[in-house]
C-alpha cells in the first residue's frame, strides 16, 4: 500500500448554493413522479380487475340464459321422442307420461317414494332392479 494515500482524508464533495437546491428539487420531483406513477398503476389495475369482473359477470349471465332457454325448450317434453308429457297423479306422486310414445318418466326422488310404498312385493322388487 501507498502510505501517503492512507493518511489523506476521504473527501466527499458537498453541494453548495444552487447545486444543493437543485438536488433537493430533483429528489422531490422524482418522489412526486414515483407517487404519480404508482397512482397510475393502481388505477390501471383497478380498471383491469373491473373489466375482468364485468366479463365474468356477462359470461355467467349468458350461461344462465342458455340454461333457461334449454329448460324452457325441453320442459315437459319426452327425453326419448320429444313428445308432450302429461302428468298423472298417483297419490302423492305426479308421474310424467309421454302422449306420443307412452313412455313413463319419474322425477328425482319419485322412484324412492315408489320403492317405499311398494315394499317387498313384486312391483317393489322390480323397481329395486331398475334402481340398481
Ligand atoms: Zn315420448
Amino acid at each position: 500500500m501507498n502510505p501517503s494515500r492512507e493518511s489523506q482524508p476521504l473527501l466527499i464533495p458537498l453541494p453548495t448554493g444552487d447545486t444543493l437546491g437543485s438536488t433537493l428539487a430533483d429528489r422531490a420531483r422524482s418522489r412526486e413522479e414515483e407517487y404519480l406513477f404508482r397512482q397510475e398503476l393502481e388505477r390501471r389495475r383497478a380498471l383491469e380487475v373491473k373489466a375482468e369482473l364485468t366479463k365474468l359477470q356477462a359470461e355467467q349471465e349468458f350461461q344462465a340464459a342458455v340454461r333457461e332457454a334449454q329448460r324452457q325448450h325441453h320442459w315437459m317434453h319426452c327425453p326419448k321422442c320429444g313428445g308432450e308429457l302429461c302428468e298423472i297423479d298417483h297419490g302423492d306422486l305426479c308421474i310424467d307420461r309421454c302422449e306420443t310414445c307412452e313412455g313413463v318418466w319419474l322425477d328425482a326422488g319419485e322412484l324412492d317414494q315408489l320403492l317405499q310404498r311398494e315394499g317387498d312385493g313384486l312391483l317393489g322388487r322390480f323397481l329395486r332392479r331398475l334402481r340398481g
